[in-house]
């Protein structure tokens, strides 16, 4: 058996369609959308992140403004712009670039952003309502594996999940979610003795790990669900397995996630690429939940 490939652009696709016709009956009313995202000091990586988001925003029509901050801007003076921020009627979404210059707390931080204005779901408040089911404004990456699953139909009552990853805004939320829908679920974690003892009872498999083939098919059983949530940057090699390299001389990339693709989805039933399975969703869940927040 080989699995259906679930297409995260393509379900990622109907939610930003979604959000463009919210935006625009919410404009229809004279509310504007506007996404603040702000950047303390540069960042090659974060400069990728902001110029997709601000496609992502300009395509779902949401407005978005970045936010540029010097690298030398101190907690209090975060703090403070922060503040600014959720005293300001335009700004209806606030989302904090990662990372902060060493010495700032990005979790203080979180704190500080209005639980309404907080889009990415970070703030503690936000984290806290998973708890009880209430998920407009949960964690993105959370949120956009779990309409994955919904997306598959399958009936997570009774199910075995084994979350592989046990971080605050991914796996512990994603546990807590399926949770709620009555499914048996198993987090696992650095910490865990066996890992394949228990990946191999479980019905659907999400793994957040950041370590390439960590799921192999050995690991699995016949007919498992797989999300993998992991991204990884690995060398390109050619077929004597030398790495391949680019103009300057520098080995080429690609992008993989924590699990051995190509080997599980012949015993899987379903599985999420890397690239094109959660990633696109995180992106839609943000511009998802600009929307729950302006209609608030
Ligand atoms: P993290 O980096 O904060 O923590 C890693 C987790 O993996 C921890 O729970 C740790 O206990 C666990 N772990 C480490 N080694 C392990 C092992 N050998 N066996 C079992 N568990 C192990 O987690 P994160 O921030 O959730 O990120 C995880 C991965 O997901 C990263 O690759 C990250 O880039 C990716 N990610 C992707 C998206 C997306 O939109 N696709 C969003 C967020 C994170």
């Amino acid at each position: 058996m080989s699995a259906q490939i679930i297409d995260g652009n393509a379900v990622a696709s109907k939610i930003i369609a979604e959000v463009k016709d919210a935006a625009g009956k919410l404009k229809e009313k004279g509310r504007t959308l506007l996404l603040a995202a702000v950047q303390v000091g540069e960042n090659p990586a974060s400069k990728v992140y902001t110029a997709n988001q601000a496609k992502s925003c300009e395509a779902a029509g949401i407005e978005y403004k970045l936010h540029n901050l010097p690298a030398d801007t101190s907690k209090d003076q975060l703090r403070q712009f922060i503040g600014k921020l959720n005293n300001d009627n335009k700004t209806t979404g606030i989302i904090l670039q990662m990372p902060l210059p060493p010495g700032i707390d990005a979790t203080s931080i979180q704190s500080e952003i209005l639980p309404a204005k907080d889009v990415e779901g970070v703030n503690p408040a936000n984290l806290g309502k998973v708890v009880f089911g209430e998920i407009e404004l949960c964690p993105c990456t959370a949120q956009g594996v779990y309409q994955l699953i919904k997306s598959t139909n399958v009936e997570l009552k009774g199910k075995e999940v084994v979350m592989v990853g046990h971080s605050d805004i991914v796996g512990k939320p994603i546990a807590l979610l399926l949770l709620n829908d009555l499914a048996t679920v198993t987090v696992c974690h650095i910490g865990t003795r066996d890992l394949a003892s228990h990946t191999r009872n479980a019905d659907i498999i999400i793994v957040a790990v950041g370590k390439p083939n960590l799921i192999t098919a050995d690991m699995v059983k016949d007919g498992v669900m797989v999300f993998d949530v992991g991204i990884n940057r690995i060398p390109l090699k050619d077929e004597k397995g030398n790495p391949i390299l680019n103009d300057k001389g520098k080995p080429r990339k690609k992008i993989v996630g924590d699990v051995d693709f190509d080997k599980v989805k012949e015993k899987a039933s379903f599985i999420t690429p890397v690239p094109g399975g959660v990633g696109p969703m995180t992106t839609a869940m943000l511009l998802n939940h600009v929307v729950n927040a302006g209609q608030r």
